[in-house]
């Protein structure tokens, strides 16, 4: 997919701020700093369309950009930031449901993780309430350029597992820095846009 336009549409946290234009999304869920930003700039073609975030959490809206004036991508806020308070967490869980559960147009998740490392507690969390809510979903491993290529089978395999994660095809290494993973990416958002 050639991208001719993107844009940010708005930042959300209530359901009624929605976009209302019936387009399909694609949620993207992680850590704060994980790369989720740095993931749709890329896909994008641009330096700095959605904000990455030097203070990771403080992003908790969820912000919707409108790509080729056809679909969305819809980044959630981080979760696993150890700083926001209980209340805040709260809000954040009750925005993140309300979005899962309610929004028709959610057609797929990504659930970014870091390459690097194994899946955190936050992550299988993340998996389990994306799969109790029964949305279709693939994983996106980021960051892989900082690991060497002799490694990659053995940190694919590693995140595979601890997700459990069904088929290879479901888990996309990816890299803002060499590209790595584009192609494959924007292979799989065309086959969900097309389903
Ligand atoms: P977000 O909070 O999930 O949106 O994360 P960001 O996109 O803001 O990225 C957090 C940090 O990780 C930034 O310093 C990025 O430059 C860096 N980063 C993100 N993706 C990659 C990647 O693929 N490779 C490398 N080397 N750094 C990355």
């Amino acid at each position: 997919m050639h991208v001719k336009e993107a844009e940010i549409v708005m930042s959300a946290v209530d359901p009624k701020q929605y976009p209302d234009t019936g387009f399909a999304e694609i949620a993207l869920a992680g850590r704060s700093n994980v790369g989720k930003s740095s993931f749709i700039n890329k896909l994008i073609n641009r330096k700095a369309l959605a904000r990455t975030s030097s203070k990771p959490g403080k992003t908790q809206t969820l912000n919707f950009y409108l790509i080729n004036n056809s679909f969305y991508f819809v980044d959630v806020p981080g979760y696993g930031y150890a700083k926001v308070s209980k209340t805040e967490r709260a809000k954040w869980g009750q925005m993140l449901e309300t979005y899962f559960t309610q929004r028709d147009t959610l057609r797929h998740v990504f659930l970014v993780v870091d390459f690097r490392h194994e899946p955190t507690e936050d992550d299988i969390q993340m998996k389990d309430f994306i799969e109790y809510y029964n949305l279709p979903y693939s994983v996106i491993a980021t960051k892989c350029d900082k690991i060497p290529r002799g490694k990659w089978n053995q940190h694919f395999y590693r995140i595979k597992k601890a997700l459990n994660i069904p088929s290879d095809e479901s888990l996309i290494m990816f890299s803002k820095e060499t590209g790595e993973g584009f192609e494959k990416a924007w292979t799989l958002i065309e086959g969900i846009l097309a389903e």
